[in-house]
């Protein structure tokens, strides 16, 4: 049997020396079962709706009855995930995309992202490239700035035609927009740059665009808090955390090399299907193309709605507070669009995060 998330404790336990005082540094499993007894009136309808967990009705209720749960814990972090693969929102029957493709081409009519122009606002400082770039109408802060992309539809990264080089334009429109920003307000240095697939990641406008902020004083919450906790490890053991926590990745078997950029199946996945890019810095030449593989990872495995997010230490030179802190590019999957119900509910809001798809099996694709 290959490696999964249901047995890591194995996978744990057989790791070298060196490998396992690692993890036990960085990581907490607790695997634990939960056993349900289904009335006899209910056999027939679990073993239809779960039907993709076994070939027989009678495996499909056992798997039901005793459903393993994995606890993985970083202990570095706080960051914790869940597992449970009968959580699995797959749908049974694979659904066409005719619908969501209709509603993407139904949106073309009305889109102020087709006339830029017209139809957004520009920054104070401008726009970048005649119409690439527009102010949010309504700012998350002080500078706020979004990417239009050249198509309309969110899912051109489906498609065979999208390149690699699609990414390395959006890069350098977005470090112009950030650097005229810094430019405009020299203490405006904490760039975040972010990509909302689709309404399900947030996105209330349907034309793919990425977005971009610059903060001030100090960087958002969760970045901040990792460098936090980067910078205490480092105090007590005495090494770099990034280093560590891909040295993990690796040794799990759960990364890929994407030139001079790896790639993880994250251990801790903050929803579906997590992918992290760990590169040495966001001018890394080869993050662009990184990025493009890890988007064909997502087009393989059908999703459709996600959320892309990039870690890096400010603008305006080397930063000794953020000494060691890499470029970090984070991509989740935030399932179905014709699910009505949100992916994330007050367990993911304020507990731990709870996910079905096995980081082993994506790393497998992402190989
Ligand atoms: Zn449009």
């Amino acid at each position: 049997m290959s490696a999964g998330i249901t047995t890591l404790d194995n996978t744990v336990a057989a790791l070298a020396p060196e490998a396992r005082r690692l993890f036990d540094r960085l990581y907490d499993v607790a695997m634990s079962e939960a056993r349900i007894v289904p009335p006899k009136a209910m056999e027939g309808w679990i073993a239809g709706a779960f039907k993709y967990l076994a070939a027989t009705p009678e495996g499909v209720l056992e798997a039901i009855r005793r459903q393993p749960i994995i606890h993985v814990a970083n202990r570095v972090t706080g960051q914790a995930t869940l597992f449970n693969a009968v959580r699995s929102q797959r749908p049974i029957e694979a659904r066409g995309e005719g619908d969501l493709a209709k509603e993407i081409e139904g949106a073309k009519a009305k889109c102020s992202f087709c006339r830029p122009l017209e139809q957004t606002p520009a920054n104070t400082f401008g726009r970048i490239g005649e119409a690439k770039t527009c102010a949010n109408v309504a700012a998350y802060d002080g500078y706020h700035g979004l990417v239009i992309f050249e198509d309309h539809s969110p899912l051109r990264f489906r498609h065979d035609a999208f390149a690699p080089g699609e990414i390395a334009d959006l890069f350098a429109t977005s470090t112009a927009w950030a650097e005229k920003a810094h430019a405009e307000d020299p203490q405006a240095r904490f760039f975040f740059l972010m990509w909302n697939c689709l309404w399900k990641a947030g996105a209330s406008i349907i034309h793919g665009h990425a977005q971009m902020t610059v903060g001030r004083r100090f960087h958002y919450g969760k970045v901040e808090r990792l460098r936090r906790d980067a910078l205490a490890y480092a105090a007590k053991y005495g090494s770099n955390y990034f280093d560590d926590f891909v040295k993990v990745h690796e040794a799990l078997g759960l990364a890929a090399r994407y030139g001079s950029v790896v790639a993880l199946a994250h251990l801790t996945p903050a929803k579906e299907r997590e992918i992290l890019l760990v590169a040495d810095r966001f001018e890394n030449p080869g993050l662009p193309e990184a990025i493009w593989r890890a988007l064909k990872v997502y087009a393989r495995e059908d999703v459709k709605s996600y959320n892309l997010a990039v870690y890096m230490p400010p603008l305006g030179g080397p930063d000794p507070e953020w000494k060691g802190f890499p470029c970090l590019v984070h991509l989740v999957d935030r399932g179905d669009p014709a699910a009505k119900t949100a992916d994330v509910g007050a367990m993911e809001m304020y507990a731990s995060a709870v996910v079905s798809a096995d980081p082993f099996g994506l790393a497998e694709v992402m190989k």
